[in-house]
């Protein structure tokens, strides 16, 4: 009886410790994850229909290279993947998505520019891509002039649309849609002649298994997108804190990885990795 009476005691003390250990990780759990803000998560704007960049796969999970430098700068402001939570958003949505602050960061193809630095401050750049046109693989669509009086598509809100209007082919029959699948359908029927926007996206778009032979690149550098991450206007601490995750990406070779796991698959040969701060005009 007094035994039994020592076990349960014993017992009673075991349980208090593990309770008080299971208690310490998770404070210091919350304190790391809280260690760029107050809450647990991250919400991170990324795209969700760009092979290699950002994509939202049929399982729900999410890949690309822009989910990984998301995903590997969330973990250098102290968030765990598990404690990410990826927004849909859409060129034209960038934005104001950081304004309103639906999103902390905006990792999805966001070029750098001096329209868009009057609403949000940019990290980086991470990555240097081209704008470059995907027509089917008989085109004889070559230059960018070639565009004039063609149909031509891409997304609104993006600087693609922007250039073809201001500069490459103001005559080109321009369709600008949300996402970039009404596009594809489009240059695969036939009802578009081209499809604008950056390399790095159409050489996702061409590698893909149900496109595989149907289209090419015309590989034009038709000008230079330098990708930032996207920070709310004046979040200064954030924006320091990014670009030397950012930099840290590059020197641990993990910048390097995240480029031959995303851009290999679609033989996309991509620029060396930029300096922060060093925008290519
Ligand atoms: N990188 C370009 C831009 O930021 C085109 C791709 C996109 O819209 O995401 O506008």
């Amino acid at each position: 009886m007094k035994l039994r009476k020592v076990t349960a005691a014993s017992a009673a003390v075991l349980a208090l410790a593990l309770t008080a250990t299971a208690c310490g990780s998770e404070d210091k759990n919350d304190s790391d994850s809280s260690a760029s803000g107050d809450s647990k998560t991250i919400k991170i704007g990324i795209k969700y229909d760009q092979p290699g960049l950002g994509l939202k796969e049929p399982d729900g999970s999410f890949s690309g290279f822009d989910v990984d430098v998301a995903t590997y700068v969330a973990k250098e402001l102290g968030y765990k993947p598990d404690q990410i939570e990826f927004v849909e958003t859409k060129s034209a949505d960038r934005e104001n998505a950081l304004a309103r602050g639906d999103v902390k960061l905006i990792a999805a193809t966001y070029s750098i520019n001096d329209e868009r630095k009057q609403k949000v401050d940019f990290a980086g750049p991470y990555l240097l891509a081209h704008q470059d046109l995907l027509v089917k693989a008989d085109s004889d669509i070559a230059k960018g002039t070639d565009l004039n009086g063609k149909n031509l598509c891409s997304v609104v809100g993006s600087t693609s649309a922007q250039n073809v209007k201001e500069e490459i082919a103001p005559k080109a029959n321009l369709r600008e849609n949300a996402g970039y699948s009404e596009c594809l359908a489009g240059l695969q029927s036939g009802s578009v002649d081209a499809l604008t926007t950056d390399d790095s996206i159409l050489a996702g778009f061409a590698a893909q298994d149900k496109y595989k032979g149907q289209f090419k690149l015309a590989g034009l550098k038709l000008s230079n997108e330098n990708y930032g991450i996207g920070v709310k206007k004046g979040d200064t601490t954030t924006l320091n804190d990014v670009n030397t995750a950012l930099e840290k990406m590059v020197s641990d070779g993990s910048w390097q990885k995240a480029v031959e796991a995303n851009f290999g698959p679609a033989n996309y040969k991509n620029e060396p990795a930029p300096k922060i701060g060093d925008i290519v005009s």
